[in-house]
């Protein structure tokens, strides 16, 4: 394990995907004197349990752009590293259950082309060419993107940070920073194996971003919520198709129900967006665990049967 440095330009708190990307980002534009802490291992927060989709839509146009960037990016990140990684453009179907929000696929087609993205607004026709298990009840069309697909996340942040460290980057694991102050114009930052000084720190600490905060004297106006997804075992209909085909379907989003439904293997991922959602370490009487590395909280299937119900009816296999 390295040691810690005295000094640094920039201290990074957090090794998700979010901090080895900011860690790589800034040492592609020649900042190398940086250093990130991880108070536990790389990716052992939410980095760790993510789906791992890859989406580029989005209503802002900033954070379409941004997306669109990481697509990009991602493609040739393996091979610019040296780092292997599954990454799987599939595609993704986008569905509408109204007049509406084909209006609001149309207005995204716009902004999309316009950032070089050949999205498209489809018919249920194409819907059901691109994606033959499905069943069509309901829906006015969907958006497509061909440039949508899924990535392993943590295969992702460890080649993030191979990257950094090779353009001279230290990432320093197991080293949680405990507090923060000013003193002659720089940050000191805290940790068990001593002080770092810094000009510039970037608070990547993802669900526990809200604590860091703290540090600095801030409310990061935030709040952690339980999201959960459900894997299937293997579909034989599928099994066969991805054979026949060799491809995975498209991921398949439904906005209105409030899911995805994502190929997995020779499976699914179903991953609702729960309206019935949870909020965890939200009180003072239940403060955030000082470890929650590499843990879940406990299963409420009870709370994805609505999404379920909707999902099995939607692609009966
Ligand atoms: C079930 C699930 C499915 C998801 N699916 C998707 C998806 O399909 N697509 C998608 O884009 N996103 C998805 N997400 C969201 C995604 O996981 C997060 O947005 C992303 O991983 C956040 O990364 P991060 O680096 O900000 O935070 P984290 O991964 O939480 O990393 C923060 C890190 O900071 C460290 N840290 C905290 N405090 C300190 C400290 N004081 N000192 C040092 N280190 C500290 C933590 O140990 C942790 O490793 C999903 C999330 C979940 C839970």
């Amino acid at each position: 394990m390295a040691g810690l440095p005295s000094t640094a330009r920039v201290v990074i708190i957090g090794g998700g995907v979010v901090g080895a990307s900011s860690l790589y980002h800034l040492c592609k534009a020649g900042w190398t004197d940086c250093v990130l802490l991880e108070k536990n291992e790389l990716t052992s927060g939410s980095t760790w349990h993510a789906a791992g989709n890859v989406p580029t839509f989005s209503s802002s146009w900033s954070l379409m752009n941004m997306q669109r960037y990481s697509t990009e990016f991602y493609r040739d990140l393996a091979e610019a590293v040296d780092y292997p990684m599954n990454y799987h453009v599939t595609g993704s179907l986008r569905l509408a259950h109204s007049k509406e929000r084909m209006q609001e696929f149309q207005r995204a087609k716009g902004m999309g082309r316009y950032q070089g993205m050949d999205i498209d607004v489809v018919g249920l026709d194409e819907i059901k060419r691109r994606y033959p298990f499905i069943e069509t009840h309901e829906l006015k069309g969907a958006l497509y993107d061909p440039s949508d697909g899924d990535i392993d996340p943590a295969q992702l942040t460890q080649a993030l940070a191979k990257g950094a460290r090779d353009m001279g980057a230290k990432i320093i694991r197991f080293c949680p920073v405990t507090g923060v102050r000013r003193e002659n114009g720089e940050w000191v930052v805290a940790t068990p194996q001593g002080d770092i000084r810094c000009e510039i720190i970037v608070n990547a600490a993802g669900y526990r971003a809200a604590e860091v905060g703290k540090m600095f004297g801030r409310e990061v106006p935030m709040m952690v919520m339980s999201h959960q997804y459900i894997l299937f075992e293997e579909i034989p209909e599928l099994a066969a198709w991805t054979r026949e085909q060799g491809k995975k379907l498209p991921l398949l989003r439904d906005v209105d129900t409030s899911y995805y439904l994502r190929q997995e293997k020779s499976g699914m991922n179903l991953g609702p967006y729960e309206r019935n959602c949870r909020a965890h370490w939200a009180t003072h009487n239940d403060p955030i665990p000082e470890d929650f590395s590499f843990q879940l909280f406990p299963d409420d299937l009870d709370r994805l049967e609505h999404y379920l119900a909707d999902a099995v009816a939607r692609v009966p296999i």
